[in-house]
């Protein structure tokens, strides 16, 4: 299975945690952008007519703040040049406050069939704090004009003052309003956001309330039919993400547009963060590759386990022994031995056990070494 990821980095404006590449003062880009887009699709697909494709996530930025004409030209586009299941999932972000009937009517017309929305809080005050451009009820509002689709919601923990009665307030509001999936995942105050500066004066929850915070969530999320798949994310029986899957599962993928990631035929490779470096090398026939590296098959090893690891499903003893030919915890001898307190192990299968999930990064940190 492969997927394909392509990247609208348009915002409306900087919210206070982001550290994505995404750009608020240059909508007027959209259209040049979209053509670059489209054109690297183009070289792209030729590079890959001979592969199949199972997902499509189209993220930002905001994807939901471009005209939706040009999400239809995309998706035309990739089908045109790839080749794409026919009954592939397709996901596009929407932030509440930049969608409409219309807009959605289109997404669904270019063959989108799942929805992923950034609600973070359902905290009116904690939003602005944060600088999202929408409230509570444009949530309610953009979930009313999903109903009946497949729709996820993102929901953030370690805001500023944020209580456990603010996460159950926005689980339950994603819940009630029909979200198939939640991603519920804790903040990382990166170096150069304006929240940072919250972070370094001491304003932000620490490492253990923020776990309160999550272990109180995930009981929520159980009460309402909520089974959790990997550490952030959560879906009503059926609904996990096909496209997350595929990265968990080190399948390949091919990242379009800026600061874009691929993986493709063992290799790792990143788009430039930089809009106008993007532009100028597309229009002069170049793909706008960074950094690009080979894997080697210790990284490899690594990788199937820290992946697999981070979900519920665990790592097959089998799978590895398939993919490298030995077996995970004669290569891992000294690491697994160490963490295996935290894991449930059957005859093929380990996983970490639920209650330490959470920590994982600390458990799989002895794997790297
Ligand atoms: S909407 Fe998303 S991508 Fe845009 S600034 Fe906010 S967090 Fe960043």
């Amino acid at each position: 299975m492969s997927g394909i990821y392509v990247h609208i980095p348009f915002c409306k404006h900087k919210c206070t945690y982001c550290d994505f590449t995404s750009f608020p003062n240059r909508l007027g880009f959209a259209e040049a952008y979209m053509a670059c887009l489209y054109k690297e699709i183009e070289a792209r697909g030729r590079e890959l007519e001979k592969e199949r494709f199972d997902t499509v996530y189209i993220g930002g930025g905001t994807p939901s703040v471009i005209d939706p004409k040009y999400i239809l030209g995309l998706m035309r586009q990739i089908r045109k040049c790839f080749q794409l299941s026919n009954e592939a999932e397709v996901t596009i972000e929407l932030n509440p406050g930049t969608v409409d009937a219309e807009k959605i009517a289109i997404y669904k017309s270019a063959g989108i069939n799942r929805f992923s929305v950034g609600l973070q809080t359902a905290n009116d005050a904690l939003l602005e704090e944060i600088g999202r451009i929408h409230t509570a009820a444009d949530f309610v509002e953009c979930a009313r004009l999903l109903k009946g689709e497949n729709f996820s919601a993102d929901i953030m923990l370690g805001l500023k003052g944020q209580t456990k009665e603010d996460v159950k307030k926005a689980i339950e509001l994603a819940a009630n309003e029909g979200a198939s999936h939640i991603s519920m995942y804790a903040l990382t105050p990166e170096d150069g956001t304006p929240i940072y500066t919250d972070y370094l004066n001491g304003e932000l929850p620490g490492p253990d309330e923020v776990a309160a915070l999550y272990d109180y969530g995930m009981d929520i999320l159980k009460e309402h039919g909520f089974m959790r798949y990997e550490v952030s994310n959560f879906c009503k029986p059926g609904f996990g993400s096909r496209h997350n899957y595929n990265y968990w599962k080190r399948g390949s993928y091919i990242g379009l547009g800026v600061s874009a990631s691929s993986f493709f035929y063992n290799k790792r490779f990143t788009n430039t963060f930089d809009l106008d470096e993007y532009m100028k090398c597309i229009l002069s026939g170049y793909f706008p590759v960074i950094e690009s590296e080979e894997i080697s098959e210790k990284d490899a090893k690594f990788e199937f386990l820290m992946l697999g690891l981070r979900t519920v499903f665990g790592v097959s003893e089998q799978a590895y022994k398939k993919e490298f030919e030995s077996n995970w915890k004669e290569d891992f001898a000294t690491a697994y031995q160490k963490v295996r307190p935290y894991l449930e192990e059957s005859s093929d299968i380990t996983r970490i056990k639920d209650e330490y999930l959470y920590v994982q990064n600390q458990i799989l940190t002895e794997f790297l070494e």
